[in-house]
């Protein structure tokens, strides 16, 4: 185990960001890197705490919120091999697990952080920095690539709908475990909201493309631009496949069912971020002057919002205002909110503190638009109103002066019409269905959560499937 009194020898130091006016300038990657001498500095502060409360996520208390690791990463273990130079076996601990540390080490809210043991009584450990280390050192020396072969091949068949973190920690490990894997996905590019969804600047496209690379190279079977349901069918998928796993994603977005909804100008997060990224991949990272004089009004208050702000703002927006239907969370724990749960706290996110430096606090919190008005048939206006209990507070209602209107409200679930194409009329805990040839997992099962419960579901489901195919021999 790591140096007990690490942590009384080195402060947290953590991989420090861009200045945010150098930043804006393009799309490239906000975050740098520690050396590797502080970066082991950094592990050493793990403290053979006894009880790692990070390794295992847990719902305390009923909250909403997990506390620990969704995955149960074997954060300890591999926090010492990091201390110790032991790179190699702390990338084989780590993927023991978590088969998609390139995209955890980059975007992971890090709930471990929250229950680490330290974070009682100050700081908790860099475990997302340190994850994001042990997989840059292993794609370094060539490890990624052998980890995911399979010794001898099954010659079993699986079919995957969807490439997102659910599809593709289930592919790894089916095919680790020697089944042949085929991943279908309807979109042009994959990586599901890991490529058109997170914008480049937090997840660069080049890291998502270096995984995909690495899915080819040890066999994955990988078919773009082909949305099963309807350019293939739920049948063919059944006649070609041993096992069919569903990983769609949560794609319902939420509404806004206001008058004016259907102007010019409105736009769903998700359709917005991906045409953003689409333009970063194919005209390179420079910032652009899109939004060139225009004051944009986004709904939503959470991450999804916060990327929308991060990219309008490098597509050179004059304006943008925030509005988030939940009353502003306190500034500090609330007294039935301790250690380990996750903090219930007000957070401010890059793009949110982007834009506070250059136009000023941009949020109201309980507020939403109540109507949307339009100069031929285009977003000219909108009217924020107050809310309580998500109920706009008649007479509160302001008009202010909008050119366009983002959704970022959060989704609703998945999109029914594959399940039902599929004849899937019951959903199990354990990734099983009402049909024994089809599997579920990610978003589509649990509702809209984090890449990191993706992979969970996809490295589970991944294990329910290949018992099954056992029990079949
Ligand atoms: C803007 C945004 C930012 C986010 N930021 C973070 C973050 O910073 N950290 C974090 O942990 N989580 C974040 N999330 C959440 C995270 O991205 C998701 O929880 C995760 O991607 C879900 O993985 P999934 O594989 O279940 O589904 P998805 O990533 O949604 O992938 C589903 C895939 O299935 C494909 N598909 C759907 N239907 C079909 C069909 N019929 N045929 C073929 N393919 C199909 C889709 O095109 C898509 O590629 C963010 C989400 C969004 C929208
Ligand atoms: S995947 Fe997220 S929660 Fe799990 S160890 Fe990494 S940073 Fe922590």
């Amino acid at each position: 185990m790591p140096d007990p009194r690490g942590f009384m020898k080195f402060p947290r130091k953590d991989n420090p960001m861009r200045p945010i006016m150098q930043r804006i300038k393009d799309f490239d990657a906000m975050e740098l890197n520690l050396s590797d001498e502080q970066r082991r500095q950094q592990a050493e502060r793990c403290m053979n705490c006894g009880t790692p409360f990070c390794h295992h996520g847990v719902f305390f208390g009923g909250k909403k919120a997990v506390s620990g690791c969704p995955n149960d990463n074997l954060i300890p273990e591999w926090n010492d091999m990091v201390y110790q130079d032991r790179d190699y076996q702390a990338f084989q601990r780590l993927t023991k697990t978590n088969y998609l540390p390139d995209m955890t080490g980059r975007v992971c809210p890090a709930p471990c952080e929250a229950a680490c043991v330290q974070a009682l009584n100050g700081p908790g450990i860099t475990i997302r920095n340190n994850e994001k280390f042990i997989i840059e050192k292993a794609f370094a020396n060539g490890w990624v690539a052998d980890s995911g072969k399979p010794l001898k091949r099954t010659g079993k068949k699986i079919a995957i709908v969807g490439s997102g973190p659910a599809g593709i920690s289930a592919a790894w490990r089916l095919n680790q475990l020697g089944h042949s894997v085929t991943i279908y996905e309807r979109d042009d590019n994959f990586g599901g909201f890991l490529m058109y969804g997170i914008p480049n600047m937090k997840l660069p496209k080049d890291i998502v493309k270096r995984r995909i690379d690495t899915l080819r190279e040890v066999g994955i079977n990988l078919v773009a631009n082909t949305e099963v349901g309807k350019d293939i069918s739920a049948e063919e998928l059944r006649q070609k496949y041993d096992r069919v796993i569903i990983a769609t994603g949560a794609r319902q977005a939420r509404e806004l069912n206001v008058p004016g909804r259907d102007l010019k100008g409105i736009y769903q997060a998700t359709d917005y971020l991906r045409e953003a990224t689409k333009e970063v991949l194919k005209n390179g990272t420079q910032a652009t002057k899109k939004l060139n004089g225009k004051h944009v009004l986004v709904l939503g208050g959470g991450d999804t919002g916060n990327d929308c702000i991060g990219t309008i703002i490098r597509q050179g927006c004059a304006g943008i205002t925030q509005l988030e239907i939940n009353p502003a969370l306190p500034e500090t724990r609330a007294e039935d909110n301790q250690w380990p749960e996750w903090p219930m706290v007000l957070k401010t996110g890059y793009g949110q503190t982007e834009a506070k430096t250059l136009f000023g606090p941009i949020t109201t919190y309980a507020a939403t638009a109540t109507k949307i008005y339009g100069k031929d048939g285009h977003v000219a206006a909108a009217e924020i109103s107050q809310v309580k209990n998500h109920k706009p507070i008649p007479g509160t209602g302001k008009k202010a002066n909008v050119d366009m209107v983002i959704l970022a409200m959060g989704f609703t679930g998945h999109e029914q019409w594959l399940f039902d194409s599929f004849g899937i009329t019951k959903l199990n805990k354990n990734y099983t269905t009402n049909d024994n040839q089809i599997f579920v997992a990610g978003d589509c099962r649990r509702g809209p959560s984090l890449v990191i419960w993706g992979i969970y579901e996809g490295r589970m489901c991944a294990e329910k499937v290949d018992a099954s195919l056992q029990v079949l021999k």
